[in-house]
């Protein structure tokens, strides 16, 4: 079986973990409340989406 020569460094491996970010850097306010949301997805808050109730929201 073929095995690695040389442990990764915490370098090495840090480079490589450099691109395994998950987070989401893009958001619009909401025009119905205000909230941040993310692009062509319903808002989380109130439940609209293009300007209409998709969702009816608790509260
Ligand atoms: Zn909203």
């Amino acid at each position: 079986m073929a095995v690695p020569k040389r442990k990764t460094s915490p370098s090495k491996r840090g480079m490589r973990r450099g691109h395994d970010t998950l987070t989401i850097d893009s958001f619009q306010e909401c025009p119905n409340c205000g909230e941040l949301k993310r692009p062509h997805n319903l808002c989380q808050s109130c439940g609209h989406y293009n300007g209409r109730a998709v969702l009816s929201v608790e509260g």
